[in-house]
């Protein structure tokens, strides 16, 4: 999105991944990420392309009329909470109504994820919140609008976000209260963790009070997966040794 509109093509996106992929793999693969043997670069590379191709079938780049990429969002506070984030792309949309910023995240890895009704939606949240950050940059005068666009191919979609003031207001309100407990979690240095897959990756397996605690009848806040994980670490040395 950041080449002029007429060069953004499937081709141009191909040679970027291509001219990125010389650049970060040198002959000195030991020291450089990521370090493919020669004879993966093919996988990696179908890899990164089923991972963005999608895009193409959302949109016509060349038709984006771009406001920023990649805008820093600091020095922001949103119901008095700290607030940092980058915002992949804010388009300029202009229609009987009037000129709209929408605001759109890429997701490259994930395909729409399923939401039961009523459930909180987190990339959803993270779009409203990206909305009320931009707002106070640009001015609330704006009109904004927000989509997520989940660009792997054969399964993309452009989903928009809703920005009815009731939907804002509750994912204010959510973010203030994620603050809270963080705050709480680190006055009591205690924090509570939720096991998945990735638990196989990480090097705390061997002493995660969440692996090794057994399931309590009835107790739905955690899924054990005691003697399920095979740490892919499994040594965990301490600063202190
Ligand atoms: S092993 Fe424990 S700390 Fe590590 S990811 Fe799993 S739940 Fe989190």
């Amino acid at each position: 999105m950041k080449l002029a509109r007429t060069k953004r093509t499937p081709l141009a996106a191909r040679t970027i991944t291509y001219r990125l992929t010389a650049e970060l793999t040198p002959p000195n693969l030991a020291q450089r990420w990521p370090g493919l043997p020669v004879d993966r670069y093919p996988e990696w590379l179908a890899l990164v392309d089923a991972a963005f191709m999608g895009l193409f079938g959302i949109v016509d780049p060349r038709q984006v009329l771009v406001h920023k990429t990649e805008l820093r969002l600091d020095d922001v506070f949103i119901g008095a909470v700290p607030f940092k984030g980058f915002i992949d792309l804010i388009s300029q949309v202009d229609d009987d109504t009037g000129r709209w910023l929408e605001v759109v995240d890429f997701k490259t890895g994930a395909r729409v994820p399923y939401v039961p009704p009523g459930q909180i939606n987190d990339h959803h949240d993270q779009i409203r919140l990206y909305r009320i950050g931009l707002a106070q940059k640009l001015g609330g005068d704006r009109l904004f609008r927000g989509s997520v666009y989940y660009t792997r191919d054969k399964l993309a979609k452009a989903v928009p976000v809703s920005m009815r003031g009731p939907d804002l207001d509750a994912t204010v309100r959510r973010f203030g209260s994620a603050w809270r407990r963080l705050n709480r979690y680190a006055e009591d240095a205690a924090w509570p963790a939720r096991t998945s897959p990735l638990c196989g990756w990480c090097p705390l397996t061997p002493i995660c009070a969440w692996i090794v605690r057994p399931v309590v009848a009835g107790d739905r806040s955690v899924k054990s997966v005691a003697g399920q994980v095979e740490p892919a670490i499994r040594t965990f040395r301490s600063s202190a040794s």
